[in-house]
This record gives C-alpha cells, sequence and structure tokens, in this order.
C-alpha cells in the first residue's frame, strides 16, 4: 500500500484533512487494484456520509501511522478519538460521525 510519506497535508498541522485523504484514495485506486478499489469505495462512502452529517465547524483529522489510523472529532470544543487499524478507518469515521449525531442531537 503507497502511503504518503508527509505526515500532515497542506490543511493541517499535524494530520490529514477529509478533502485530502479523499484524494489520496482517489488516486490509489487506480484500475486493476479491486481489493483496494472495495476498501476506497467504503471509505468514500464514510467520508461522503461525515461530509454530509457533520455540521461546518466540525472538524476531524485522521493521523496515519504504520499500522493505524487515529479518527478525531471536534465540534464546539467537544473531542472524541476513535482508533482503528488502516484497514479499518472507514469504520472509524463512520464511528465519529455517529459519535457526532449524538452530540449534535443533544
Ligand atoms: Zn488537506
Amino acid at each position: 500500500m503507497t502511503m504518503p510519506h508527509l505526515m500532515n497535508c497542506s490543511h493541517s498541522e499535524d494530520g490529514w484533512c477529509l478533502g485530502c485523504v479523499t484524494a489520496l484514495w482517489d488516486e490509489y485506486n487506480g484500475p486493476g487494484k479491486r481489493e483496494a478499489a472495495k476498501k476506497g469505495e467504503k471509505l468514500t462512502a464514510a467520508i461522503n456520509n461525515a461530509c454530509k452529517t457533520l455540521p461546518d465547524n466540525a472538524e476531524i483529522i485522521i493521523e496515519l501511522s504504520s499500522g493505524y489510523a487515529d479518527v478525531e472529532l471536534q465540534i464546539d470544543g467537544q473531542f472524541a478519538a476513535f482508533t482503528s487499524s488502516r484497514d479499518s478507518l472507514a469504520e472509524s469515521i463512520h464511528d465519529a460521525t455517529e459519535h457526532a449525531k449524538d452530540w449534535l442531537s443533544k
């Protein structure tokens, strides 16, 4: 799996913003990479859902390390973090989105 050697994108000091992660995955899901494409579809769906669901002031930062992905959710000073393997990044983004829905309904 080709992943960026940089630890952050140009929009975040300490991680990757959703837009850049999406672009990365789009780049990664080239033709013939069926398994990766499946994962990419799941991830794209999770990101699209997050973008639709979360308010404008919500921030999701994704930090990738060698085997793990940290998804950090921040809305109005509330903070939650979800750690998973890189392969489960889509699930973590989904969890963060559900968590945000919970916050917003209160
Ligand atoms: Zn970015």
